[in-house]
């Protein structure tokens, strides 16, 4: 017998998991008799009635077990917590929502049989959702993927099978500032790819407004790549061509044309201003890095659990 453990962050879905149950429940019967399939449902400070759901649903399955974080930390954090109370020998991560189809992790776990320690799944279609999203979803994963040179393929999000061994690496990761699957590509290990078509979430609304995917893609930059502290090193060598070429002009301009030195204002105002627009820049740039070093080195937990549904008959939850 092989436990199969699904781990899933919920953030206001109290609409989308009694939807996942039943896919759930149908999965269960389709899956092979010697994986024996559990889930992990991680309430992220919902203010609905995820909880209760979750709560519901463990009381009437004992398969099913759910923490509640004691604020929303966000989809990486849940996530994190989800995968340190997961006990299978195969953990599965995917959104409550049905946009990672069940039937995946068949094929997923084709693959973890032919060897795979990481099957990841990669989205070859977005059904339904704005050109807007697919176009900033094309473009984050290709410059990510350039950016952090991780090994993790373009076009995956958190829906992917791991085995015990490349999540427990996984967790050896002490980090603040998470974006999982970029961490999930630097772990290495022998990795496979499953295609899949996304479908659109069954009930409620995306948790990723603009900013918060902005603020997500920074935080995978930041904290993967140290690229952007290099640029300065871009503009000082692009500034010095300038002002050398600037100064050879003026040089030849007054010693073979006899121009005045005079003119130039216009040149030295944009130089001034746009140098200094640049070590503005860099410094901002630093500022990112030294603010996540400083929430590196607050050492501070990653979450709190304030209830678990083990704890159900101790009349705290
Ligand atoms: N989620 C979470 N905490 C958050 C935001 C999202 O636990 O702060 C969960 C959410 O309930 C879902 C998954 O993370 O199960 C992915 O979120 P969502 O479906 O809104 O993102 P999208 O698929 O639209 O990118
Ligand atoms: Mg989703």
């Amino acid at each position: 017998m092989i436990a199969l453990t699904i781990v899933v962050p919920c953030y206001n879905e109290e609409k989308s998991l009694p939807l996942f149950r039943k896919a759930f429940e149908d999965f269960a019967k389709t899956l092979p008799r010697k994986y024996v399939p559990d889930v992990v449902l991680v309430d992220d400070g919902s203010s609905d009635r995820t909880w209760e759901t979750i709560l519901s649903w463990s009381r009437e399955d004992s398969r099913v077990t759910g923490y509640m974080l004691s604020r929303n930390f966000g989809q990486q954090i849940a996530l994190t917590c989800g995968y340190e109370h997961a006990s299978g020998e195969i953990i599965v991560s995917m959104d409550a929502d049905l946009q990672d189809d069940f039937s995946i992790i068949l094929k997923m776990l084709d693959e973890w049989e032919k060897g795979a320690d990481i099957i990841y799944a990669v989205r070859v279609s977005r059904e339904k959702e704005t050109v807007f999203k697919r176009f900033t979803a094309w473009c984050f994963y290709r410059f990510m993927h350039l950016v952090c040179k991780t090994n993790a393929p373009m076009d995956t999000g958190d829906f992917r099978m791991m085995s015990r061994l490349s999540l427990d690496a996984l967790l050896h990761f002490p980090e603040r500032n998470r974006m999982l699957r970029t961490m999930v590509g630097w772990c290495g290990f022998h990795t496979a790819k499953v295609q899949f078509d996304r479908k659109p979430r069954v009930a409620g609304e995306t948790k990723y407004t603009l900013s918060k995917m902005v603020q997500f893609a920074l935080d995978g930059i930041f904290s993967f790549s140290p690229l952007p502290l290099r640029i300065s090193y871009f503009f000082s060598f692009l500034f010095f061509l300038v002002c050398a070429g600037y100064l050879l002009y003026v040089t030849i301009a007054c010693i073979f044309w006899n121009e005045p030195l005079v003119r130039g204002w216009t040149s030295l105002i944009i130089i001034l201003t746009g140098s200094s627009a640049l070590n503005l820049l860099c410094f901002g740039l630093m500022g990112e890095y030294i603010s996540r070093i400083f929430d590196e080195v607050k050492q501070r937990p990653l979450y709190f659990v304030a209830r678990n549904t083990k704890d159900q008959d101790t009349g705290r939850c």
